[in-house]
């Protein structure tokens, strides 16, 4: 029967969809025929899961399909000898070469005898025997325990496989005789035969691996339960033995092309781990030559290629990720000077838009965890920017989620913004990009106005504008009088108001219509650092133009401005001393609550 898993809403499981669709029609191999029952299984099964180290588990296919777990068990019951022996009693009785040879080879040791490493049938059978437990069925308990811990959840034993094995493993019998002969094995050998077997024929699934993988990814934390199942030396030392000696005389070529330590066995699982990353588990019976799955292996060839996995990449060491930082609770505004109304409709809607910064190279964990908020967002939110400011390299798999959660988003009526000075295109098809994150949130800003009716381009005249509306009829022309006209063409500059003549200088600086944008660098720079911008209904005052942050006045539209020099108010203070008084008892609109810098 099959499980067929779908939530093609998320992206990382639209990930392992393509990835398993690609391989489906794969055909070559066949199912392990020499434990007869393993022969029994349904060739076209298949599975591919994934665990993040936050516990999250993604899945597609016939994730939940129980098999047994034949060699895969082989590094977690070394890990188990480790914690109950320490790793210099176990190598004392297991080496940790590989050996270049097939998992069930007879080649021991020249001279000792010794098994070779603990992930072939050998080293295996001797790391069984070490594990804790006076007797064979203790040790099968604190085994059958152990996996559990791994996995999280109790296991069971397939009885039939293990029977069947146990029929048939004249091969695994002969070598326990020899390693028992040269004093590697000590007391009963069939019993001992028995604890081996018992440990291949447990019972797991896809999402078992995976979880099981992503506990030795995560040190020996058990994401999904938080509960230790071994020390993080111990988890290292399994991962490393992986590495060289897991996927037997496959191993070199493979640490060659997927670059992640990973344990396959006969029933045709593959489990891979990659450190402080996730752990995968794939399950799909049909084996190559070797004894690995085939659609197994490819599947991780695909992942690992087509998603930079692999765990030699160089990696620039001032750019390691860093954990995302999540901006919310207090919602993020732009530093552009807007008039009350639109304000206040911002404030109205503090869920609307949200900002995840992101820092340092993004690779897979931190691309996950940004899906991860995604998928938490506030329902009404339509707006998710992505601060990439601080981000260095992208890494093929982070951009391939993004992506996929833009199109995601946007299938749920939201968009994704982007905030990143180097313009990756790469991420940017199905989401708006910015230079940096004041044009994004104004961007947003501007959208969100717009969705509830207010049009934040639309001019407001001096005339019409809430100052002008508080002050006493009389005064108005005085007022209006007063105020000069300023006409500037859509990337004409002006210098900033403390740069002027005394007489000069503008002390309010009003935005009828177009745009403002005040510039921290001087005229002619390449990519101006723009700190703040203006408008219409905006009304400025010195206050707003600090020496450091405001050397030029740029307008990013055709612009019209009212400006009030200080010739002009001291003019207004001898004719009409009281409309003075009214601009300065008057509390600047766009003036007094906008953030500065
Ligand atoms: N139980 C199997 C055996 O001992 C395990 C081998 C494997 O999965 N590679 O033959």
């Amino acid at each position: 029967m099959r499980h067929e898993q779908r939530s093609p809403a998320d992206p990382l499981t639209a990930l392992l969809d393509r990835v398993r669709v690609r391989l489906r029609d794969l055909d070559d191999g066949e199912p392990a025929s020499y434990i007869p029952e393993l022969s029994r299984v349904d060739p076209d099964l298949f599975g591919l899961s994934l665990c993040a180290l936050d516990g999250q588990v993604y899945g597609s296919g016939d994730t939940r399909v129980p098999f047994t777990v034949q060699s895969v068990s082989k590094p977690f019951v070394f890990a188990l000898a480790l914690a109950d022996r320490g790793l210099p009693e176990v190598l004392a009785r297991v080496g940790a070469e590989p050996s270049g040879e097939a998992f069930n080879s007879i080649r021991l040791e020249p001279g000792t005898g010794r098994p070779p490493n603990p992930m072939v049938n050998a080293g295996a059978i001797v790391t069984s025997s070490l594990v804790a437990g006076d007797t064979p069925e203790a040790r099968s308990t604190r085994i059958l325990d152990g996996l559990a811990a791994f996995a999280g959840r109790p296991l069971d034993i397939d009885e039939a496989v293990y029977a069947s094995e146990r029929a048939t493993g004249d091969r695994n019998r002969a070598l326990a005789y020899l390693m028992h002969n040269a004093g590697w094995l000590t007391g009963d050998v069939e019993e001992q035969l028995g604890v081996y077997f018992r440990q291949c024929s447990v019972l797991v699934t896809c999402d078992d691996l995976a979880v099981m993988h992503a506990t030795l990814a995560g040190g020996g934390v058990n994401p999904v339960t938080g509960r230790r199942v071994v020390a993080p030396r111990h988890a290292q030392h399994v991962l490393a033995v992986m590495a060289t000696c897991g996927m037997y005389d496959a191993s070199g070529q493979w640490m060659l092309k997927v670059g992640m330590p990973a344990k396959s066995g006969v029933s045709g699982a593959i489990g891979v781990a990659l450190p402080g990353q996730f752990g995968i588990g794939v399950f799909s019976p049909p084996l190559e030559e070797k004894g690995n799955s085939v659609r197994g292996i490819a599947a991780c060839h695909l992942l690992s290629d087509q998603f930079g996995l692999h765990l030699m990449r160089a990696v620039d060491p001032q750019r390691r990720p860093l954990p995302p930082r999540s901006l919310h609770g207090t919602p993020l505004r732009s530093l552009r000077h807007r008039p009350r109304a639109q304000r206040a409709a911002l404030e109205a809607h503090p869920d609307r838009i949200r900002v995840h910064v992101l820092q340092g190279d993004l690779d897979f964990a931190t691309a996950e965890q940004t899906l991860r908020v995604a998928h938490e967002l506030a329902p009404d939110t339509g707006w998710f920017v992505l601060d990439l400011t601080r981000v260095g390299r992208v890494e093929p798999v982070a951009a391939d989620l993004l992506r996929a959660l833009g199109t995601d988003l946007r299938g749920r009526g939201a968009r994704m913004v982007l905030a990143d000075p180097d313009a990756r295109q790469a991420l940017s098809r199905p989401a708006d990009e910015f230079p940096d994150l004041g044009r994004a949130l104004e961007t947003c800003e501007d959208d969100l106005l717009t969705s509830v009716g207010l049009d934040p381009d639309a001019p407001v005249p001096l005339s019409v504008c809430d100052l002008f509306g508080r002050a006493d009829e009389r005064l108005r022309p005085a007022l209006a009088e007063a105020f000069d006209t300023l006409h500037l063409a859509a990337g004409e500059s002006v210098e900033p108001p403390a740069a002027a003549r005394l007489g000069d200088r503008i002390v309010l600086w009003y935005v009828e219509s177009g745009r403002l944008a005040v510039c921290a660098d001087a005229a002619g720079a390449v990519s101006p650092l723009r700190t703040w911008s203006a408008g219409p209904g905006a009304a400025l005052t010195p206050a707003d133009f600090p020496a450091r942050l405001a050397r030029q006045v740029l307008a990013e539209r055709d612009t019209a401005c009212r400006t009030l020099t200080a010739a002009a108010l001291a003019r207004m203070r001898t004719r009409v001393p009281e409309a003075v008084a009214f601009l300065e008892r008057a509390p600047l609109e766009g003036a007094e609550t906008v953030h500065r810098p």
